[in-house]
């Protein structure tokens, strides 16, 4: 489809799925994982997974292991994951009733919320547009799934999958900016899952409103690395340069920036200068020959990434490793900052980029007064070896989930729900979470004796009676 076709056939697209939305709601879980499992044929086939890490190679010079470890193996474990517990996951499940509503019982029964909308980032332009559909598929619903415009490689193979296994009336992709995106937020779908910036999540959810679809936002902001008196310097550091240069630090859960007792501040930024050296430099050619650190996604994204550094050493902070940028090829080299102070953009917006601004802390009010001050994380690190100093740091901070010496982990745990808190999110995913988001938990209760007849009117003494000796249990 063109661009403007796409916008005037939006309308027809959606209701021709809301049309086909009932009969999907009446599909078993097999039909829904044998759809699943056709995604995981697709991209099982070595002629398809090259063209996927071409696709993304294309559009972030992203390394062949980080896509399989990022976009690959992460989708085939969860549709392993959900395929083998759905059935489990859409029965519906008794639970216990009060004393005072005895000889009735009740359940939860799982029903599919209807027609759904995915829009997609570009980080891991595969993976963040594919999780959700699983979900969606499972939980038996119809997609229109909008991947960003500037993935482009990317967003034509999930296209061209998508188009190649299901039919419109089931799952549609719809590739576009802005334009398309606010023509999709016009439709009343049933449910809206929104992977992206906090700024745009904001305008999802206005639009959401105006239909009162549900919404699962998955959102970013700036996800602090506390690294304390206590922790193993060498461990520390490896997790933290493999969480913050991987995927050039363009990933949601990246540490954003670090705070650091100030007892390990040398040994720490010495160890880590020499790690990057080691990683991406072992030849002494430079970094930017490095096989193993892509590029900026886009020309806006690389300015915007050049623009963070400068304002923050024209405001105070100095470089004391990397810093530089080639414009040619949107490069810029992991980069660590030091004497950063609140009033710059590195540590106020999420830098998203191979920047991370490294701050010394003499106690744990520090790192409150830090922590707080931003808005609710996405994640947030600890690296320490002290068992009542991480309790001291779980309850004096929030974040949508945390990992204890090391980085990132949290986001392969299926078992876990993934998501953030207020600005870094709304709603969680993965396994049982994802697959609940799109689906209404309904509830059901089935009266056998008709004991509530002693509440019915006219009302009189012995009601009263009945609800004063209710209010005992
Ligand atoms: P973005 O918000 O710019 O774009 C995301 C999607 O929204 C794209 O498909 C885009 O076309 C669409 N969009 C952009 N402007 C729009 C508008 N005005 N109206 C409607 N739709 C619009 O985000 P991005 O730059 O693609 O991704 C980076 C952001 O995503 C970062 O903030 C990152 O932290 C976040 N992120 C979060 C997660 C998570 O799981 N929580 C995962 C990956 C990325």
């Amino acid at each position: 489809m063109t661009t403007s076709t796409n916008i005037s056939q939006i309308k027809s697209l959606f209701q021709l799925q809301k049309n086909h939305a009932p009969r999907l709601n009446k599909s078993s879980a097999d039909e829904r994982i044998s759809k699943m499992k056709a995604i995981k044929s697709y991209i099982s086939d070595p002629s398809n997974e090259k063209r996927l890490v071409d696709a993304i190679h294309s559009d972030l010079r992203r390394p062949v292991v980080e896509v399989l470890v990022g976009e690959v193996v992460t989708v085939l474990q969860e549709i392993d994951f959900v395929s083998k517990n759905l059935k489990h996951w859409l029965k519906p499940k008794k639970v216990s009733t009060p004393l005072t509503l005895a000889g009735s019982s009740s359940y939860i029964y799982y029903e599919s919320k209807g027609s759904s909308l995915v829009i997609s980032p570009w980080n891991y332009p595969f993976q963040l547009a594919i999780t959700p559909l699983i979900y969606s598929i499972a939980a038996g619903n119809t997609t229109i799934l909008k991947p960003s415009e500037y993935s482009v490689a990317t967003s034509d193979f999930l296209q061209e999958m998508l188009d190649h296994l299901f039919d419109d009336s089931e799952v549609k992709v719809v590739q576009g900016g802005v334009e398309e995106s606010q023509a999709l937020l016009g439709c009343p779908f049933d449910h809206m899952y929104f992977t992206g910036s906090t700024h745009v999540g904001k305008i999802v959810m206005k639009a959401a409103a105006e239909h009162l679809s549900s919404v699962t936002l998955e959102l970013g902001g700036k996800s602090p690395c506390i690294v304390d008196e206590t922790a193993d310097i060498k461990s520390s550091v490896n997790s933290i340069a493999w969480g913050k240069f991987f995927n050039t630090g363009q990933t949601c859960i990246a540490p954003d920036y670090l705070l650091i007792h100030e007892s390990k501040y040398n040994a720490f930024t010495d160890q880590l200068k020499s790690t990057i050296e080691r990683r991406f430099n072992p030849s002494g050619k430079g970094i930017i020959h490095s096989e193993d650190l892509g590029r900026i996604i886009s020309e806006r994204h690389y300015v915007r990434a050049k623009s963070l550094l400068s304002d923050a050493i024209e405001k105070g902070a100095t470089v004391i490793y990397g810093g530089d940028h080639a414009d040619e090829e949107r490069y810029v080299s992991p980069t660590l900052l030091t004497s950063v102070n609140d009033s710059m953009r590195v540590m106020n917006e999420e830098i998203f980029s191979p920047i991370l601004p490294i701050i010394p802390y003499s106690n744990i009010g520090d790192i409150i007064k830090q922590t707080s001050r931003l808005p609710k994380p996405l994640a947030l690190y600890i690296f320490s070896k002290h068992k009542n100093n991480i309790e001291e740091y779980l309850k004096n901070t929030t974040a949508g989930g945390t990992v204890i010496n090391d980085t990132l982990i949290h986001y392969g745990n299926h078992n876990l729900p993934f998501g953030g808190v207020n600005h870094s999110g709304i709603g969680k995913s993965h396994g049982q979470y994802g697959l609940y988001a799109f689906m209404n938990e309904r509830a059901v209760m089935h009266q056998h004796l008709g004991t509530t007849k002693m509440l019915h009117q006219p009302y009189d003494e012995k009601t009263l009676k009945t609800v004063r000796l209710m209010s005992k249990f």
